[in-house]
């Protein structure tokens, strides 16, 4: 029989488990969904089952070949009625027949719920009072939208298809546009703050297939910056949730979700045959393995970090030239340096700003319009309202660079760190000094003179305040923390910028 079909008639559950018998298989699992007395808080006395047959068949056969893939199952199938049914009559029935119960069970509830998310079919309910209304059975699996339209004229619109005018009217974009869009693939990792809106409108502009990587459950606590989801679906897991919305938002983009952390061992096999990878994760251990990943395949990624009110971009092409994540932040990966958002908070239209340039940039980078270098970072300061481009540059001596079998060495640097008799020579020879020690430090045994206070603490978020080109001398006790701070701001474009060798220490000793 067709692994997906419609009925006009009652279902004969007996012989449709019959046709599922297969000696190889020690299991089966069946789900029937009843036609109920009430739906919404209305008496429900009959019911009609309306579907797109032609599209409905062909998705409904791809989900039940889906969920035998999936799950390595022997035989698995799903049978819809249509037309007029009564009270207790069996709607939809699924049968999965496997060599062990356990894919039984998980392949029949993956049918089930993506009949429900992807086959169109609706669902025209008569109530007690006499009224009646067409329900989308989308809308019944997703909690999401309960206010169901009880419009009589909304019956037998056809469903509308996507259309893309807005966006093809631009010069940039136009029909060729459109169709490189269509062509083009985007592994999203991370369905959150960031990935909301990246997933939003990466769907609606027509990209032709989307990932969505992530492990996470739907939280309370996440609902204010990831307004796309409802209260009522706490507890269900991001990916499918995203995965859902995005087939609602837009049925012709392809869409895979994946509910499991990226790692090292999983990284390569996810991010196969995308075009292009961002990064909407709150964590540097995942940013970072999306950094070597990039170095290791040559695949770009475009990457979003959020902290509190500001927030950053970078691309990463994954070539032996331009800068990647390690050229910029050497020591990063060190625990406490950025905080997430369960730590720090964080105001939700945040990551939604970001998550909405993530998109914009991913979008010109799929249409090849100019947009953020790989050699710059964009930070934005959404309290001030302040944006600052920063240069990222290649390091010589990235260890990511290093590991991805680098080529071509990269360019020597100055002298980082230099010695002077005084600080009155320093100053002779041009430089701005550069305070970097913590304000105790700074009050018992003030620098003379005019000098910039920028502690390590406020290093990442205060460097911005430094002119790209300027001629700065950091300044701290002993020259170890001016020195690691020259190096960081030398990898954001400081190419000016030098450590004082040995710090105040050394000045003293030889006064
Ligand atoms: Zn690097």
């Amino acid at each position: 029989m067709n692994a997906f079909r419609f009925s006009t008639s009652v279902l004969d559950t007996a012989a449709l488990q019959r046709e599922m018998r297969d000696e190889s298989c020690g299991g089966f699992a069946s789900f029937e969904g009843w036609v109920r007395n009430h739906n919404e808080g209305h008496a429900v006395t009959r019911l009609e089952y309306e579907a797109f047959v032609e599209l409905a068949e062909k998705e409904g056969a791809r989900i039940v070949e889906e969920a035998r893939t999936k799950y390595g199952v022997t035989r698995a199938a799903c049978v819809h009625r249509v037309g007029p049914l009564a009270l207790g009559d069996v709607a939809v029935w699924v049968g999965v027949s496997a060599a062990h119960r356990d894919e039984a069970f998980r392949a029949c509830r993956f049918i089930i719920d993506e009949v429900k998310h992807r086959v169109p079919i609706w669902k025209k309910e008569h109530y007690v009072n006499g009224d009646s209304g067409w329900v989308n059975c989308e809308r019944c699996a997703m909690p999401a939208a309960h206010e169901h339209d009880h419009d009589h004229q909304h019956h037998h619109a056809p469903a509308p298809s996507p259309d893309y005018s807005r966006q093809i009217a631009l010069r940039e974009v136009g029909a060729d546009g459109q169709a490189r869009l269509r062509g083009s693939s985007v592994l999203v990792v991370g369905a959150g703050g960031l990935g909301v809106p990246v997933l939003q409108y990466l769907a609606g502009a027509g990209v032709g297939r989307l990932g969505i990587v992530d492990a996470d459950r739907l939280e309370p606590s996440n609902l204010h910056r990831q307004t796309w989801y409802a209260l009522s679906e706490c507890g269900q897991e991001k990916a499918s949730l995203a995965a859902a919305r995005v087939r609602a938002l837009n049925p012709e983009v392809r869409v895979e979700s994946h509910a499991l952390r990226l790692d090292a061992h999983n990284a390569e096999r996810l991010s196969a045959g995308y075009d292009l990878i961002l990064d909407c994760t709150d964590n540097f251990s995942t940013k970072f393995l999306l950094n070597d990943l990039a170095l290791r395949s040559g695949k770009p990624v475009l990457f979003a970090s959020v902290y509190q009110y500001e927030g950053q971009l970078q691309l990463v092409r994954g070539d032996n030239i331009t800068a990647c994540l390690r050229c910029v932040w050497p020591d990063a990966t060190r625990d406490g340096l950025v905080g997430n958002c369960a730590e720090a908070g964080v105001l939700g239209p945040v990551p939604g700003v970001f998550g909405s340039l993530q998109a914009l940039e991913a979008l010109k980078l799929l249409l090849g319009l100019p947009g953020l270098k790989p050699d710059e970072m964009l930070i934005f300061d959404l309290i001030t309202l302040g944006t600052h481009r920063l240069r990222a540059r290649r390091m010589p001596n990235c260890e990511a660079h290093g590991r991805a079998g680098s080529l071509a060495p990269a360019p020597a640097p100055d002298e980082l760190e230099v010695q002077f008799g005084s600080l009155a020579d320093a100053k002779q020879a041009g430089y701005t000094f550069v305070d970097v020690r913590d304000s105790r430090e700074r009050s018992l045994d003030p620098l003379p003179g005019e000098s910039l206070h920028l502690p390590m603490s406020k290093l990442l978020t205060d460097a911005a305040r430094l002119e790209i080109a300027g001629r700065y001398l950091l300044i701290c006790a002993t020259g170890k923390r001016s020195a690691a701070a020259a190096d960081l701001l030398r990898s954001q474009g400081f190419a000016e910028c030098r450590s004082l060798s040995g710090g105040l220490k050394r000045l003293k000793a030889s006064a």
